[in-house]
């Protein structure tokens, strides 16, 4: 019985991971259930798995958790100190990271640190703090699995094969919702244009993500850290159809492919299992894999895409402060504030006003994360003054 944590479990990623929990009771068993604001979701939860903690980050929603739950025999808490010190618990053996955005990076870090397993998919942590979170993982006993489809993906093509013989990773891209739309027509795309995502069901950030492309950004860095491969021997490309969901060339021009349906259960069940094959997801026919397509991406319509190289190439807490301004831009376009092609430009416009730091300490992310935040917020208030952005 391997008992769970869950970074995150009211949302996208969370509840597939409590449908795998339920579908496997013999295996896993939920003793923290954290999330942000939901706090009726939680509680329904909580119910439901009987956890040993529910967390709650919003400090203002703790009488009301405290209410539903004690009565259950449930400790309650609240405050994200309460949510990374959850991570550390006895009884966690594994973490599952499903929370959204920078919050991830110190309770992961304090699940590195208290020795547990991770299974990732708060592909920001490492995007924010790669080198960070690998030099603390070196000196801890913690295993990371990705959960991300495209890295479980990777992992998958990569056991059994020789490091040496690895050429480079393949990371496969949807396109999102607007692969095809001409470049004039996406200054005026809305926020429900860009949340309609062709092919996955996922939370409102990186569904965003998606549509601007900055998630294959993030999931190239994810993925230099994951598997300490340089980004020059990581290349994406379009596949509209999401089936194969990434592969891996070796040095004798073979490639292999791991194939799939859009749907996270899979890379869930793999990685909380340890890479065991016990669950059972959505099956393929060859129907659905009749047409496969592959197309290079598009930098120009897609600038947020060449981010990644940008920040892996200046190192330090370039990646970190991308991740910020995004955070930024990514919320303000989805209030509508800003334009979609705008998220860009505010990312750009914060790299230009921040100093990298090299070989960066926490302090220093922190600090980092909060500087890049406020440029990026100040960029998003006065941006009537569009032209304030077109620099
Ligand atoms: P959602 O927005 O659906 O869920 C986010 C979860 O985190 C919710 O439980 C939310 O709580 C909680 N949360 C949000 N902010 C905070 C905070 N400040 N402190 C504590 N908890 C917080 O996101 P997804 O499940 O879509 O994505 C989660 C992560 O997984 C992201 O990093 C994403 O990039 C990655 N990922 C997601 C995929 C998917 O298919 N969804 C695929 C691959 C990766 P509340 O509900 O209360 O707001
Ligand atoms: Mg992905």
């Amino acid at each position: 019985m391997k008992n769970i944590a869950i970074l995150g479990s009211t949302g996208s990623i969370g509840t597939q991971t409590i449908d795998i929990i339920l579908a496997h009771p013999d295996e896993f068993r939920a003793t923290v259930l954290t999330a942000g604001s939901n706090v009726d979701l939680l509680v329904d939860q909580a119910r439901q798995l009987r956890p040993s903690l529910a967390v709650i980050a919003d400090q203002s929603l703790y009488g009301r958790l405290k209410e539903l739950l004690a009565p259950l025999g449930i400790d309650c808490a609240a405050g994200p100190e309460a949510i990374a010190d959850a991570m550390a618990r006895p009884d966690v053996d594994i973490v599952v990271t499903a929370t959204v955005g920078y919050s991830g990076l110190v309770p992961t870090l304090r699940a590195i640190e208290a020795g547990k397993d991770i299974a990732l998919a708060n592909k920001e942590t490492l995007v924010a703090a790669g080198q960070l979170v690998t030099d603390r993982l070196s000196a801890s006993p913690s295993r990371i699995i990705p959960v991300d489809s495209e890295h479980s993906a990777i992992y998958q093509c990569l056991r059994g094969e020789r490091d040496a013989e690895v050429e480079r990773l393949i990371i496969t891209a949807s396109g999102g919702p607007f692969r095809n739309l001409p470049a004039r027509e996406l200054a005026t795309v809305t926020a429900a244009d860009a949340l309609r995502h062709p092919n996955w069901i996922m939370g409102a950030k990186i569904t965003i993500d998606s549509a601007t492309m900055i998630n294959k950004a993030f999931e190239i860095i994810e993925a230099r850290w994951l598997f300490g491969i340089g980004a020059e021997r990581i290349t994406p490309i379009v596949h509209p159809q999401s089936i194969v969901h990434s592969m891996v060339e070796f040095t004798d021009g073979a490639i292999k492919a791991q194939l799939g349906a859009p749907d996270m259960h899979l890379p869930i069940a793999y990685a909380l299992s340890g890479t065991a094959r016990s669950h059972q997801s959505r099956r393929l026919s060859f129907a659905d894999m009749a047409r496969l397509d592959f197309i290079e991406p598009d930098y120009d319509r897609f600038p947020c895409l060449g981010l990644a190289y940008r920040a892996l190439a200046e190192g330090g807490t370039t990646a970190c402060a991308v991740n910020a301004a995004n955070e930024v831009a990514n919320e303000a376009f989805r209030q509508s504030r800003i334009a979609f092609t705008d998220i860009y430009r505010i990312i750009d416009h914060t790299l230009d006003r921040m100093d990298n730091i090299a070989a960066p300490s926490l302090d220093d992310y922190m600090e980092v994360n909060r500087r890049a935040r406020a440029i990026a917020a100040q960029a998003v208030g006065s941006h009537t003054a569009a032209h304030c952005l077109a620099d």
